[in-house]
């Protein structure tokens, strides 16, 4: 896991791959190191690859951690202590091992303290427009690759591993947390439209922050639904379309929103459409995926069912009629209430 204008060493490659589908090819990329480049056209949401982690470990302070990974390698086969060092190290020193840790750890879920290493998923290059999604199933303890974007056959497979924000605030970023200067198809965008991405950025943030506000979302709902309608608007124009478990995050808040105030048949729609991002960019097999399944089903078993109020109560089934896209999302959003 690396990128950027780090280079590396690159005698490591495709040969320490020997059961490598045939749908990528680990290999050396100008300027960037090590990645996976792939060998096919990937439909949107096809499973690229899945890998148990060769270890884990909490962060620690650096003389603690070098000693806990240097004992977790002694552990492991001769192989996977090969490919654990074989890993890209951007932070050499005196703690060797925490240094391949930290270019290349991905956390165990989002949030999560505790970071995993695996032999193929840790060459995966970051971008800030990824075209694949990493996902941590707590379930399985797998770590999962899908295409959340039809990728070209010959075109990097990337993940993101930034928090958001704009340009400099993903940079600063990136390059504390793993030691590299990121020169993604957004970062290296003209001036000018770099700009523009910086706004949408910086507006996804803010209207995430105004949707998780608790009291907003008791007090004026219709304003917090209008921010979760603004939100997906602006995804869909950062990200080309494909903002992958974003939107299943957004999808989420507009149901939490919907069901707090009693309405069960928006909220099973926003249920729904989580379900199916999730499905699509990591799977149906996840907690979080078979909890949107099952709220989609059944909205009033969520915990917040009328906890704001009672006033969108309503058992009617959706919208009588046909109805187009555009009338469908207006309702849906009550983006004209
Ligand atoms: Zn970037």
């Amino acid at each position: 896991m690396d990128s950027g204008t780090v280079s590396k060493d690159q005698s490591s490659s495709a040969e320490q791959q020997p059961d490598a589908p045939s749908m990528f090819e680990v290999k050396a990329i100008p300027l960037k190191g090590i990645g996976l480049v792939a060998l096919q056209d990937i439909p949107q949401g096809t499973l690229i690859i899945q890998e148990k982690p060769l270890l884990v470990a909490h962060p620690g302070a650096p003389d603690a951690l070098e000693i806990l990974l240097s004992s977790k390698l002694k552990k492991l086969d001769k192989p996977s202590q090969r490919q654990f060092l074989s890993l890209h190290n951007n932070f050499p020193g005196k703690h060797p091992f925490g240094g391949i840790m930290r270019t290349n750890a991905l956390p165990c879920g989002s949030g999560s303290e505790i970071g995993a290493i695996y032999p193929t998923i840790c060459r995966i290059n970051h971008s800030c427009l990824p075209n694949s999604q990493n996902t941590w199933n707590s379930d399985t303890e797998i770590e999962t690759i899908f295409a959340i974007k039809p990728i070209s056959c010959g075109e990097e497979i990337t993940i993101s591993y930034d928090r958001g924000g704009p340009s400099a605030a993903r940079q600063a970023f990136l390059k504390q947390a793993f030691g590299f200067q990121c020169s993604c198809a957004v970062c290296s965008q003209s001036p000018s439209l770099l700009r523009e991405s910086d706004n949408r950025r910086s507006r996804i943030q803010e209207l995430d922050d105004q949707i998780g506000d608790p009291f907003r979302m008791m007090q004026n709902p219709v304003e917090s639904l209008k921010d979760c309608h603004s939100l997906l608007q602006t995804l869909n124009a950062e990200y080309g379309g494909y903002p992958g478990a974003l939107m299943a995050r957004l999808y989420y808040d507009a149901f939490q929103i919907s069901i707090a105030h009693g309405d069960k048949a928006r909220a099973s729609v926003f249920a729904e459409k989580a379900y199916e991002v999730r499905l699509m960019c990591e799977g149906g097999d996840t907690p979080e995926a078979k909890k949107m399944k099952n709220l989609a089903a059944n909205p009033s078993a969520h915990s917040s069912f009328m906890a704001y109020s009672s006033k969108w109560k309503n058992t009617k089934k959706k919208l009588a009629g046909e109805v187009d896209e555009e009338a469908f999302e207006r309702w849906l959003f009550r983006t004209s209430d």
